[in-house]
Formats: structure tokens, C-alpha cells, sequence
């Protein structure tokens, strides 16, 4: 299969200066040789009706809660939504409202069980391994991913893709890399990151990518140091506002057909109080855990935890996992361990606390993860603005895993069948999609 396998990586031959991105609009090209580390893996030329969709930018403002855009004044966020489609009440994250899990979601169609990254960090107990998004060799290793993500979709159609950074993007899944990536290095400027876009958006058409991803790490960091309504969070979120505006600047000014989609992968929230240590309440000599997630490896281990934990405290429920409810879609996957503890509040959960000896750290002043139906500040944010969608729309809060189908549809790809629907949003479409409407 084109560009399978080992494919070879040359170092960055695409380049960006810090001063980029402003080329357009300065009227000249200002590609340059970079610092910035890009993979370019060779899936030859956009094919002939590739070169004829339209492109897709796809941004995510890691942990930009739904109503943050309107209480902090995000002028550009709300022009795009005033000129497109706006979700004022937010856009639902699956469940849990984790950073990997979500933006695994909206690039598959699939809830966390199905697609498999169903936390940050989990264990495998038919793997009997871990996976965690610190570690880079299982980060890069595509065979904890599963579904389609949407750039190996259009690499499978001819269509070239590239990826400022998102998760899952650093490894082989269904059989394809993006064209273009990145490794994922938290000290990369967002100023560097929209500048990268932009540059790939002026490479010559037979190369240059039809989906781009772009990652911003804020308000993420700030929401979970200071808290969602501390003044440095407030100060994030305008920045990252700001840099929107600069992308949107470079895209206008490109004249290209572009769809600008801007979401958020969850909310934030204060927490209440201190840590709540599981194994304080149940012994879970035996069980691997991970976070809150604890695998039994027996039945008698599982029921035994089970029925310890279940009157243990009112910050948590416990479930067999089978008995997960079934809103949750939090039942089908083995890497969700069993018993399964949900959290009732803003509270801060984990199997164990630290090694003895070493030093414990209180909970972050803000988090997330929780249930999105019962906390709304778990929503996440939705605007979007281009050449395929309505101006002057609103959409009521809709589940993420919609997204897929419309981005396919918006780029001209075929979708195979996921847990979304392209009729959630046909809504928003120029051309409602009623042909391919799942
Ligand atoms: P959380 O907000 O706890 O769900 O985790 C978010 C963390 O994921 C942030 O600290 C990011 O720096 C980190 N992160 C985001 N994207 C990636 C990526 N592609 N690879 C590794 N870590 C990432
Ligand atoms: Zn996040
Ligand atoms: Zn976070």
C-alpha cells in the first residue's frame, strides 16, 4: 500500500521563519529554513480530484470551555461564529472530557471505547502494557489506535494532509502517516505553529496538504495551574484568541476555498478539596491501576473492590463495568478496567497515592474528565467559518463524535460508518450533504 510501511522520513525539507505566515500579506514568500522539526512522509502528489476539494483547517484550543469565548471577550472566536456556525452553548465532549480521548474522538467519529484511547493514560490487560501520553514509543505506536482518522481517510483518497501537532498523529494508523507532522514538543511557539499552517498552505498544489490540523496548548495549562477563573486563564484565552485572529488573517489573505473549524477537546473546572485515594477505601493488592482506573485481575478481586468501594464515599460511584451507564459509552473496552469509579463532583480521584517516601502533590487548582451531562463546564467550544457553511447559523450543544462525517463531507472524502452522523450539522452545509448523509 502507497506510503505504508516503514516510510522514510526525511528531516524537515519544509520551512518556517517566525516571520511567516505574515507573506501574503506582505505580498511576498517568505518560506524559509526552519527550526521547526517537520516529518514529511512521501504519499506523492494530491491526485487529480484531490487537487479540486476545498481545505480544511481544524484547530483545537486545548481545554477553551464553551462559554469562555463570550465572558472573556474573544473577539475573533465570535466573528467567526457570527459569520458562520457557533455552538453558543458549547459542543459536548465524550466522556471522559480528557484531552487524548477527545481529540482522538474528533478525528474518528469514535467514542473513547471504540477508537481505544479511552484515558490519558490506561493499561492494556490483554496487552498487558501501558500506554500514557508522556510515553513516546507508545504515543508513536499505531497499534493502540484504532477507527480512521480523518488524515489517513483523505491520504487513502489521494488527498495530501498535515498536522501542526494533534493526538494519534505521530504514528501509523490505517496504514498512513499525515503527508506532513510534527513531534509533539510543548515549547514550539503558537506563534511558530500558525506560522508552519500558513506555510503549507503556500506550498505548490500538488503538495500542499487539504487538511490541516493546529494544536494549541492553551488554556489548558493555565486552567489547570490557576484555575478556570483566575486571571491568567482569562489572559490565555485572549491570547490564544489573538493567534485565531493571525490565522484567520493568513487564510483570507490566501484566497484559497478554506474552512476554518475551531473546537475545544473539553472544559475546565475548580476542584473541590483534596485527593480521594481509593485504596484507602478498598485493598487493591494485585490490581494494576492508572489514575482512578483499576484492573481486577480475577472476578473474586473485581466483586471483592466492587463491594468495598460501593458505600465508600459520596465523591464517587462504582460500577461493574458492564453496569457502566450506558450514556457514558463506558463499558465495551477492557482498557476501562472493572470496577469502573466515576466521579459525582468536581473531586479529584486516584487509585493510589504516591510511593511511600516520596512526596505527594496536591490537585491542580482546575481539572477535567468528568461526566459532561452532569457537569456543564465540562462543554467544550465550536466555531466555524468557510466555504462550505452558512453564515449567521447557531447549533445547539451536539456530541463531538458529529464532527467527522462533516469534515469528510467538507473535503470531498468518503467516510466509512462511525458512531457520528453527517445529520447533526447538515444543518450548517451550503450543500446540506443530503446525498451522503449517514
Ligand atoms: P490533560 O489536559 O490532562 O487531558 O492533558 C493535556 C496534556 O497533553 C497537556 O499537558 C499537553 O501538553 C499534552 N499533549 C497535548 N498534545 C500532545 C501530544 N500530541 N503528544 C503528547 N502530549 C500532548
Ligand atoms: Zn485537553
Ligand atoms: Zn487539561
Amino acid at each position: 500500500m502507497r506510503g505504508r510501511a516503514a516510510g522514510w522520513f526525511a528531516p524537515a525539507i519544509l520551512a518556517v521563519g517566525l516571520a511567516a505566515g505574515g507573506g501574503w500579506l506582505a505580498g511576498q514568500d517568505t518560506r524559509s529554513e526552519t527550526s521547526l522539526p517537520v516529518e514529511h512522509v512521501d504519499h506523492g502528489a494530491n491526485s487529480a480530484a484531490a487537487r479540486k476539494a476545498h481545505y480544511v483547517v481544524l484547530v483545537s484550543l486545548d481545554g477553551f470551555r464553551w462559554d469562555y469565548a463570550k465572558r472573556d471577550g474573544a473577539t475573533h472566536l465570535l466573528e467567526i461564529g457570527k459569520e458562520g456556525v457557533w455552538a453558543p452553548e458549547g459542543m459536548l465532549p465524550s466522556f471522559p472530557s480528557l484531552t487524548f480521548p477527545n481529540h482522538y474522538t474528533i478525528v474518528t467519529g469514535l467514542y473513547p471505547e471504540h477508537h481505544g484511547l479511552v484515558a490519558n493514560s490506561f493499561y492494556d490487560p490483554a496487552k498487558q502494557a501501558r500506554y500514557a501520553i508522556s510515553d513516546a514509543k507508545a504515543v508513536t505506536d499505531g497499534s493502540w489506535y484504532s477507527g480512521v482518522p480523518l488524515w489517513s481517510l483523505a491520504e487513502s483518497q489521494g488527498m495530501r494532509t498535515a498536522c501542526m501537532f494533534w493526538p494519534g498523529s505521530e504514528a501509523e494508523i490505517a496504514g498512513y502517516r499525515p503527508t506532513y507532522y510534527a513531534h509533539y514538543d510543548d515549547k514550539i511557539s503558537e506563534e511558530a505553529r500558525v506560522a508552519q499552517v500558513l506555510e503549507w498552505l503556500k506550498l505548490p498544489e500538488e503538495e500542499r496538504p487539504h487538511l490541516i490540523t493546529l494544536y494549541f496548548s492553551e488554556p489548558d495549562h493555565e486552567g489547570h495551574e490557576f484555575g478556570p477563573d483566575a486571571e491568567q486563564t482569562r489572559t490565555a484565552v485572549r491570547k490564544v484568541d489573538g493567534l485565531v485572529g493571525k490565522l484567520k488573517a493568513g487564510l483570507d489573505a490566501s484566497k484559497l476555498p478554506v474552512d476554518l473549524v475551531v473546537v475545544s477537546d473539553h472544559g475546565m473546572t475548580k476542584v473541590d478539596g483534596g485527593w480521594v485515594t481509593l485504596d484507602q477505601f478498598a485493598d487493591l493488592n494485585g490490581f494494576e491501576t492508572a489514575g482512578a482506573l483499576l484492573y481486577g485481575k480475577t472476578e473474586a478481586d473485581r466483586e471483592r473492590v466492587y463491594t468495598a468501594l460501593k458505600k465508600a464515599a459520596p465523591e464517587f460511584k462504582v460500577y461493574r463495568r458492564r453496569n457502566v451507564p450506558g450514556e457514558l459509552r463506558y463499558s465495551e473496552n477492557e482498557r476501562e478496567g472493572d470496577p469502573v469509579v466515576i466521579a459525582t463532583g468536581p473531586y479529584a480521584i486516584r487509585a493510589r497515592g504516591p510511593e511511600a517516601g516520596k512526596p505527594d502533590k496536591a490537585p491542580t487548582a482546575g481539572a477535567h474528565g468528568y461526566d459532561p451531562a452532569l457537569m456543564p463546564e465540562m462543554k467544550a467550544s465550536f466555531f466555524a467559518e468557510g466555504v462550505d457553511l452558512l453564515p449567521g447559523h447557531t447549533v445547539l450543544p451536539f456530541e463531538n463524535v458529529n464532527l467527522y462525517p462533516w469534515l469528510a463531507h467538507m473535503l470531498g472524502l468518503r467516510a466509512p460508518k462511525t458512531d457520528g452522523s453527517l445529520n447533526v450539522l447538515a444543518g450548517t452545509l451550503r450543500d446540506d450533504g443530503a446525498e451522503t448523509a449517514q
